[in-house]
């Protein structure tokens, strides 16, 4: 039968029905993702290590055969499967505590893999992290292979269809298939990068010849997903400035600088060089579309400020939103005492006002009586019409991916647009999240504030930390408990955080204890916030809903329990929430996991948000960055952008220079590009609609 990359993997000779069915679950359906469904490892001789050579404090790669096996129940009643393997070289047990299934699947006789680190336990014993059957008793080929050096590709697999199984799929019919692939990179992009042709690269992961050349066609595939990703990009910001033109602000110098001399502060180096780029971007004709990043407390709001008020010199309005009430209300106070000098009042447009105050603004808005609004996100955009809006100033934009930014700039009217970001991120990811926006970045905090004090600490000390805080709640200052809730036990982390809450209470009496978490509803949560922000609260035990800002200058200490379930961009964001007041802030991790402890008091040591940003990428990858799951979906499965910062950059440049001779991608040398990205991002793709 004659293949084709759409033809359902269903037809393959060696798939049924109830492979398929598997097949399907692991998101496969045609020979297309099937040739894309890459092995996550690979084993050769040299990885593996000969079973005398396992030494004990070691991580190793041992291949062998299962001598015997048993399930052995502990005292403490857990069950634990054993298996004695051998190799030529020797004999070793592994152990697998709770795990007495494994006696169903792993059968003496079989070829197994395992993977872990050595321990002493009456001798040698490894506990795996991971095991691998290789092949069934009897079955010698494999063995053979591996001694010839011959590199094994293990794939991820699934219940019902294993990863030999599918190895086998592949390989009978890798030849068949890379005859249907066609290179979609145009000549001009292919010659200046150097990458293998795409036909190569799939064999290289398939049927490496070594690992390394593996990774050669890791390279070609993480390319071709950057560069998609990067030609959606491109052509959102291509939309965003010039697509159309935006308004020639000039320099008035009347209430910037009068602004500049009101203040009771010097601006930092950092805070003038990003007003320079704004002002830049304002009095050019194309339309500003820029990002400031900066860690809390960097001073986004001041610098916003300026580009506000320059547009107002300018004769047009200027909003500022925000993603909540309580975020807008602090936003206008904040806003409101820096104008105060120059007599100017914002005005303040949120959801607990009457209808008739709602109103009323919304007609200052459109006469222009108002000119400096803020407000939330929901309200600006709903039903909100201006006099002259010149400038939209969006807090907190890591909701926004990429498609609801261009949304949001498409309608009606368009202003220029400032985002300011509270969560750095390290460039790579940058380019990729914000490919469409300039970027300016503040990474000098103003010298007034210190940085928050930060101590990994364990249970065994729970009770003199409780008294640091009932101390520091008797000077009158305000304290954190963050509570981790993650979305596989919700229910019973819910549960731990109440019980945590209402067992404080007792301990901590007479202080008075709140709580607040996501699955609160939105005027509920903002109450008990509103009651701490006022100073009406001692402590407030929290779930992580309190990561996107609140500011409360009065709070001191930033306790966090689990500290191990977060990332380090996260804890970052926590730890920012104290110390923003003239007392010295705390963040105390209280952990007993020892295998974080290393991380944690790296963490601990350092105070700078990008610094953090990237080490957070290097452990976790791009998904679980504070703020990024939620930022567009761009699921990127080849590239890894703590590594590949050149691929990134090869494809920004590549993807600039296309959508600049051809933005909208309609010309022939370009179709097969734009049928791919369709298939990748088809929510980038809306961009790429004409008329
Ligand atoms: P961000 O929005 O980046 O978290 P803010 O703009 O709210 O930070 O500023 C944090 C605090 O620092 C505010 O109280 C602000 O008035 C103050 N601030 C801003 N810039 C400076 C500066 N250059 N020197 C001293 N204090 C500053
Ligand atoms: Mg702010």
């Amino acid at each position: 039968m004659l293949l084709a990359l759409d033809t359902a993997v269903q037809f393959l000779k060696g798939v049924g029905p109830r492979r398929a069915e598997a097949f399907q679950r692991m998101g496969i359906a045609t020979v297309e993702d099937l040739l894309y469904h890459i092995p996550h490892r690979y084993l050769d001789a040299t990885t593996v290590t000969p079973i005398a050579k396992a030494v004990v404090g070691r991580e190793v790669t041992l291949v062998g055969r299962v001598v015997s096996k048993a399930v052995v129940p502990t005292r403490r009643g857990l069950r634990i499967f054993r298996a004695v393997i051998r190799d030529s070289s020797g004999i070793v047990e592994c152990a697998w505590p709770g795990q007495a299934y494994l006696d169903r699947i792993i059968k003496q006789g079989q070829l197994l893999l395992v993977t872990g680190p050595v321990k002493h336990y009456h001798g040698r014993q490894v506990v795996p992290k991971e095991q691998v059957v290789l092949a069934d008793a009897g079955d010698e080929e494999r063995e053979d292979d591996m001694v010839r050096g011959m590199v094994l590709p293990v794939y991820p697999a699934t219940e019902g269809l294993s990863h030999r199984q599918i190895r086998r799929l592949i390989s009978d019919h890798l030849d068949q298939m890379l005859k249907c692939v066609e290179d979609t990179l145009p000549e001009c992009v292919s010659s200046t990068i150097d990458v293998l042709p795409l036909r190569q690269a799939l064999l290289a992961l398939h049927r490496p010849a070594s690992p390394g050349s593996a990774e050669a066609g890791r390279r070609r595939l993480a390319f071709d997903e950057l560069f998609d990703l990067q030609l959606v990009v491109a052509r959102a910001r291509y939309l965003a400035t010039t697509a159309q033109k935006g308004t020639r602000f000039e320099i008035q110098k009347k209430l910037t600088t009068a602004l500049k001399d009101a203040l009771p502060f010097e601006l930092t180096a950092g805070q003038r060089k990003a007003i320079r780029e704004i002002s830049a971007d304002m009095t050019s004709s194309d339309r500003m579309h820029r990002l400031l990043m900066g860690d809390v407390g960097t001073g986004k709001t001041v610098v916003a400020l300026f580009a506000m008020l320059l547009a107002m010199e300018n004769d047009y309005q200027a909003v500022f939103m925000a993603p909540t009430e309580l975020l807008a209300e602090q936003h206008a106070s904040t806003v409101g005492s820096l104008l105060a000098p120059l007599g100017i009042v914002p005005e303040l447009l949120v959801g607990r006002l009457s209808q008739g105050e709602k109103q009323a603004i919304r007609e200052r808005i459109a006469d222009g009586t108002a000119r400096i609004i803020v407000g939330t996100h929901t309200l600006i955009q709903e039903r909100t019409d201006f006099w002259r809006l010149g400038l939209a100033v969006i807090d907190e934009q890591h909701r926004f991916g990429v498609e609801q930014r261009a949304a949001l700039i498409e309608k009606g009217e368009v202003p220029d647009v400032l985002l300011l970001s509270a969560t750095p991120i390290p460039r790579t990811l940058a380019l990729t999240l914000y490919g469409d926006l300039d970027i300016s970045t503040l990474r000098q905090k103003p010298v007034s504030h210190r940085p928050v004090k930060t101590g990994v600490r364990s249970s065994n000390d729970r009770a003199a930390i409780y008294g640091f805080l009932q101390e520091q709640c008797r000077l009158g200052r305000q304290a954190f408990v963050v509570y981790p809730v993650i979305e596989e036990s919700e229910r019973v982390d819910l549960k731990a955080a109440t019980t945590m809450a209402a067992e404080l209470e007792k301990r901590l009496a007479p202080l008075s204890v709140g709580l607040v978490h996501g699955k609160m509803k939105g005027e509920e949560r903002d109450a008990v916030m509103r009651r701490f922000r006022d100073g009406n609260l001692h402590v407030l035990v929290a779930t992580t809903v309190i990561e996107v800002g609140i500011d409360v200058p009065n709070a001191t200490v930033m306790l966090i329990e689990h500290p191990e379930r977060f990332g380090l961009a996260q804890l970052h964001q926590l730890r920012g929430r104290v110390g923003r007041g003239s007392a010295e802030g705390h963040c105390i991790l209280l952990t007993d996991d020892y295998s974080a402890t290393k991380r944690l008091k790296q963490f601990a040591r350092t105070s700078d948000g990008f610094r953090i940003a990237e080490l957070d990428l290097k452990e976790r990858g791009i998904g679980e960055l504070a703020g990024v799951r939620q930022s567009g979906g761009f699921n990127l499965r080849y590239a890894d952008l703590a590594t590949d910062d050149d691929l990134v950059n090869a494809a920004r440049r590549a993807a600039l220079g296309i959508i600049q001779s051809d933005p909208d991608l309609s010309s022939q040398a370009h179709t097969k590009l734009r049928a791919r990205i369709g298939r990748r991002y088809a929510r980038g793709m809306e961009l790429f609609r004409v008329g």
